[in-house]
Order: C-alpha cells, then sequence, then structure tokens
C-alpha cells in the first residue's frame, strides 16, 4: 500500500489510498473540500476537472453506462418543501403506472441494451409491497437487467420484501446533512422519523447496492454543510452518487419563497451549473469507484452540453428516461425538466451521440459497483463517528 500526492495547488493535496491496480479510498479532508467549494479561479478549477477525470478513468473506465429511468407514479404523501410532487401541490394530475406499461417500458429498455432499470416515484403506499415485489420478480425472470429501486422512505418490511424479490439497488438521498435544514426541507411523517441515514445503513445491511445523494444550492445550505455531505459520501462508500442543483417549483412552499431558509449571502451554496461540476467532480475524489450519474437537472440548467461537462468531470452513468410521454409531464419535480418531450427512442439516439462524441463507450451488462463487497464493514467502523458528528433528529414517539 502507498499514497500518491496530486500537485493542485498548496492547500490542496488529496491522498489516495492503492491496492492493486485500485484507487479504493480517498483521504479528501473537509477542509480540503470547502476550499475547492469556493474556488472561482478558473485555472485551479481545470486542475479539479482534469483530477477527477483521470480518477473516473482509473477507477470505472471509459464506459458510460445507461441506466433506463421509469417514473412509475408521481402519487406522494410527502410535503417535501421544494418538491412538485408533494402531497399539497393539488393541481397535479395523479398517475400510477400498470404493470403492463412497466413492463413495457423495461422491453424498450433491453432493446436499447440498457443494463438497468431504475423504478423511480414518489412515497407512494398505492404501490403495495407484494405488487412490487411481484414486478420486481417479473422483470429478473424475464430479463437480464439489474433493477433500482427510488420509492422513498418505505418500512424495513417493504425494503425486505424487494431484495428478496431480486431488487439489486436502491436509490435515496439524504438531500443535506443539515439536520436542522432538512428537518425544515423534509418534514417527518406524523410518528415517524425521517431517518434516511438509517435507511441508508440498512440497505446495505441487506445487500442493496447503495445509492445517495445531495441537491445542491437549497436555500439554507452552507458551503461548510455541503463540504460535510460530500465527506459523507466517502464515510457511506456509496455505491452509486446523485447530486444535482436544487431548482425552483413555483407551487412550493420554497420556490414560493414562502418558507425563509436562505443563509447569510457569504456562507449560501448558489444552485449553479459551476457548482454542480464541482460537488460531481469532488464526489469522484471522495469515492472513486461510485457510479455517479450525469443528471438531468443539469442538463435542463445546460441543455447543449450540461450531460457532457458532467461526464468529463466525473461522472460516468446517464440515466435516458423511458416514461411514457403522456405521464412525463406530470412527473414535474420541477419546471422545465429536460427530456420531456422526446420519446424514449429519441432519448436514447441523443444521449447515445453525445457519449460517443466525447470518446467514450456506451456501457455494456449491468455497471455494478465495485464499492459493495468492500462498504459494508468499512462503513460500519467509520459511521460509529458520523453518528457522533450527526445527533439523532428529535424523534416523535412511534405511534
Ligand atoms: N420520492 C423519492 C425520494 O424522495 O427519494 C424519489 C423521487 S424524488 C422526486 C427524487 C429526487 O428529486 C429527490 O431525492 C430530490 O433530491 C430531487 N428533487 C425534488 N425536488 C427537486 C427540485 N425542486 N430541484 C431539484 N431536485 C429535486
Ligand atoms: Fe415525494 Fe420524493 Fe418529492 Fe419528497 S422528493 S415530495 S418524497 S417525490
Amino acid at each position: 500500500m502507498y499514497f500518491l500526492r496530486f500537485e493542485v495547488s498548496p492547500s490542496m493535496l488529496g491522498k489516495f489510498r492503492i491496492v492493486g491496480d485500485w484507487v479504493v479510498g480517498t483521504k479528501i479532508s473537509k477542509a480540503e473540500i470547502l476550499d475547492w467549494l469556493r474556488q472561482e479561479d478558473d485555472r485551479y478549477l481545470q486542475d479539479l476537472w482534469q483530477k477527477a477525470d483521470a480518477i473516473r478513468r482509473e477507477n470505472v473506465g471509459d464506459a458510460v453506462h445507461l441506466r433506463g429511468l421509469i417514473e412509475i407514479s408521481n402519487h406522494c404523501v410527502r410535503q417535501c418543501q421544494y418538491c412538485g410532487l408533494r402531497v399539497d401541490h393539488r393541481g397535479l394530475a395523479r398517475y400510477r403506472m400498470t404493470e403492463a406499461e412497466i413492463m413495457e417500458c423495461v422491453r424498450q429498455a433491453v432493446d436499447y441494451g440498457y443494463g438497468t432499470v431504475v423504478l423511480q416515484s414518489g412515497e407512494d403506499y398505492g404501490i403495495r409491497t407484494e405488487w412490487m415485489a411481484s414486478v420486481v420478480r417479473r422483470i429478473k425472470a424475464g430479463t437480464p437487467l439489474a433493477v433500482t429501486l427510488s420509492l422513498g422512505e418505505r418500512p424495513d418490511t417493504d425494503l425486505i420484501a424487494w431484495r428478496e424479490a431480486g431488487a439489486d439497488r436502491y436509490l435515496l438521498r439524504f438531500e443535506t446533512s443539515d439536520l436542522q435544514l432538512y428537518e425544515k426541507i423534509h418534514p417527518s411523517l406524523p410518528g415517524r422519523c425521517s431517518d434516511r441515514i438509517a435507511i441508508l445503513r440498512r440497505l446495505a445491511e441487506l445487500g442493496y447496492e447503495v445509492g445517495s445523494g445531495v441537491m445542491i444550492g437549497i436555500p439554507g445550505q452552507t458551503y461548510e454543510s455541503l463540504a460535510h455531505d460530500i465527506w459523507l459520501f466517502e464515510i457511506l462508500y456509496l455505491d452509486m452518487i446523485g447530486v444535482g442543483p436544487y431548482i425552483p417549483h413555483p407551487r412550493t412552499p420554497l420556490g414560493q419563497a414562502a418558507i425563509k431558509l436562505g443563509a447569510p449571502q457569504d456562507k449560501q451554496v448558489p444552485n449553479s451549473e459551476l457548482m454542480t461540476y464541482k460537488v460531481v467532480a469532488l464526489a469522484r475524489l471522495a469515492c472513486p469507484g461510485a457510479n455517479i450519474p450525469s443528471t438531468t437537472a443539469l442538463a435542463t440548467l445546460n441543455r447543449e452540453e450540461g450531460r457532457e461537462l458532467g461526464l468529463v468531470r466525473g461522472a460516468n452513468v446517464v440515466m435516458p428516461n423511458l416514461t411514457p410521454l403522456q405521464y412525463r409531464l406530470s412527473y414535474e419535480i420541477y419546471p422545465a425538466k429536460a427530456c420531456i418531450f422526446e420519446t424514449a427512442a429519441d432519448c436514447d439516439a441523443c444521449i447515445k451521440r453525445r457519449i460517443i462524441s466525447l470518446g467514450r463507450t456506451v456501457g455494456s451488462g449491468r455497471g455494478d459497483s465495485p464499492n459493495r463487497s468492500r462498504r459494508i464493514k468499512r462503513a460500519e467502523r467509520k459511521l460509529e463517528d458520523v453518528v457522533e458528528d450527526m445527533p439523532c433528529l428529535p424523534c416523535q414517539p412511534q405511534l
């Protein structure tokens, strides 16, 4: 075992641990992350982009894995102050896809050569445990696809049932590690404490590949707390990291500025494109082996080249949208989302063309994370420190 040091700037030395051919852990401190987040000088930022791209290439290669996204329901019981699917957005036409509709999208994923389908929804208890398990079983029995679920904070019994049915991965962003801010923007359901970190630990125990991430530039998010988020990616040893800019939705309390959360101007993180690239790159430095998508939110901020810039600054995954067109507009997390009118065939062709134009290859197979087998022991050990750093929210008693 030995260490590499990259010349970045005097205060920004990253240490990378090498075992065999793999860079398996990054010792990037919170102070270093903070320096980068505040860095505005383009000359230094070029170093960050190059380091992130080199570490991406060394650890996960040039293949860009495609995950077919199916937004299976926009019903949600939650009141997230930032999201257009929140239960109080009464004007929104709600839908829940049938099993036949989902299987048609799955068939397209196979036809386009994707290795994974991602089934995402609001926290919708109309999605019954056994129904979801049977859909997962059907996909696993009939296709070679990996199945990723992103269905919110479902009870343990659901997570167990879906894992037993064959689900491979679960995505649940912790959104921000600032617990006071989190509580304000993501209120707990009555009688239930919203503890996404605990659910992420549980998902790892159950053998899922675990994905998480944050929104960038939520009002009230400081540079310090965003640095802590990125440091936490490394502690959790995530398999997948999804980060994207917060985009205000005018039909939400946060979008209407009905709740005031802004941090002092010099501390508030901007929800900008540049900040998003920095977080993608720093996520790659923190978790070299993780799968990191260049997200739709990034493509929404920069339609011409947002996805490409994400891919050359640390990302290695894209999630083409397979949701039937009649539902796309209703899955309106935030307005003016990119790729809302394109058919699945258009999305597929456009994304593959963009990947090839970068000199990268379209990934084949499932694109599993190399982190999973190493993560559990490591996370168990280091999470003890995090838990001390992050006191539990004052939970209401269980009903
Ligand atoms: N309901 C599940 C959950 O909350 O984990 C999955 C679906 S939810 C729509 C997926 C992600 O959308 C959230 O984790 C959040 O980060 C993101 N999101 C919601 N509202 C957003 C907004 N206004 N701007 C950017 N991202 C947003
Ligand atoms: Fe529901 Fe997820 Fe939106 Fe929150 S972020 S309102 S849980 S869909």
